[in-house]
């Protein structure tokens, strides 16, 4: 039957009703608005968020979908890695609704829920197999990953300072644009020249995959530094958006072709997270993609920020591989809410004996 998907782990209060075979049978989102004022999330007022708003939006999703609660075959929440607050509500209402119901309770490793989406129906049509180099950029996290399979993730490289969407929120700030910045940034970027400013492009080149924003932050800031308190004039913020962006572009090319050669056979390029959104970025890795004869595939932007779908879609990926394996359908009810929660350890829900 039918299961009920929830994420809240960071500033998106969601639900979703996924169908056994992965089609979306009603949906609903909310972007938590009052963190703008702040210029970045802030853990507390989300936690109450979350609580505030997920059991009205429970109900509403459940509704829309034309189900009642006793067709629900099981729930599934985010619960980790995040923020605990808001990890809690989610995971806590989950299993609630779960035990009342009397069905299985599944655990999804948010960021495994991001590294499955691109495998979604409608997605990438059923195209995308085993290994893909999963390329995660959002605001909070920025890494490689080999997706080897359901449960087998391997971690190849990540940043050792800030996110890619972190360095453009930023960025941006300095910039005089509003939070989050991505999107405000790429707008202004077009009027602007990618040339005008030498930006530095941190490790690249380096050998492994890491990736490091925070210097290409610092140099903004030392070329903001005669403007003082004037208003930068408009071109001079839309040539500096336009040459960070670049920058980004050729670090994230040049970090994710390095993943590729650490990888055995990879079937495909996918970009997940808030950054694949960005159209300058979007080229870049289709063109790269193509020079291995790889596909690129990177879910439509609500797909990509975080939602209740892919939480839905990891749940049934690992019903469906407990089947495989011959093991039965996981209830995790006991598993506590983590922020911290390495997807290393997602093999273990699949370990024999
Ligand atoms: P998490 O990191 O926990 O997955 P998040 O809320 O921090 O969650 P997302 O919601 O996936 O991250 O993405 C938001 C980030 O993506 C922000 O930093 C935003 O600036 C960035 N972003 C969105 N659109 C663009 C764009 N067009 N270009 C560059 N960055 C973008
Ligand atoms: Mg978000
Ligand atoms: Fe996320």
């Amino acid at each position: 039957g039918p299961l009920l998907a929830i994420e809240s782990s960071c500033d998106e209060t969601a639900c979703a009703i996924l169908a056994p075979d992965g089609r979306v049978l009603a949906e609903r989102l909310v972007s938590q608005e009052a963190h703008a004022a702040f210029g970045g999330v802030v853990p507390e007022i989300a936690a109450r968020a979350h609580l505030a708003l997920l059991p009205d939006l429970a109900g509403k999703t459940l509704e829309s979908s034309g189900l009642a609660r006793g067709d629900l075959a099981a729930v599934a929440a985010s619960t980790g890695p995040g923020l605990i607050g808001g990890l809690i509500v989610g995971a806590s209402f989950g299993k609630g609704l779960a035990i009342a119901l009397g069905k299985p309770f599944i655990a999804i490793n948010h960021i495994e829920a991001h590294a499955l989406s691109a495998r979604l129906p409608g997605v990438s049509d059923g195209q995308i197999g085993f290994p893909f180099l999963l390329l995660l950029v959002s605001g909070g996290h920025c890494q490689c990953l080999a997706v080897e399979g359901v449960g087998q993730y391997r971690r190849l490289g990540g940043t050792i300072d800030d996110a890619a969407g972190e360095a453009f929120d930023k960025v941006a700030k300095m910039l005089g644009l509003g939070w989050p910045g991505g999107p405000a940034l790429e707008r202004l970027a077009r009027e602007g020249d990618p040339a005008a400013f030498a930006l530095p492009r941190p490790l690249k080149g380096r050998a492994g995959c890491d990736f490091s924003f925070s210097g290409l932050k610092t140099a903004i800031a030392r070329q903001l530094e005669p403007f003082g308190f004037a208003a930068l004039p408009r071109q001079v913020a839309a040539d500096l958006a336009a040459s960070f962006q670049q920058a980004v572009a050729d670090v994230i090319e040049d970090r994710a072709t390095h993943a590729l050669a650490m990888m055995e056979r990879p079937t495909a390029l996918v970009a997940a997270g808030g950054v694949a959104a960005n159209t300058v970025l979007r080229e870049r890795l289709t063109a790269l993609a193509a020079a291995h004869g790889l596909p690129f595939v990177a879910p439509p932007l609500r797909l990509c920020t975080d939602n209740a779908v892919m939480v839905g879609w990891a749940a049934l990926e690992i019903c469906r591989e407990a089947t495989r394996l011959g093991l039965p359908v996981p209830d995790d009810r006991a598993t506590r809410p983590r922020p911290r929660w390495p997807l290393g350890e997602m093999a273990e829900r699949f370990a024999v004996g």
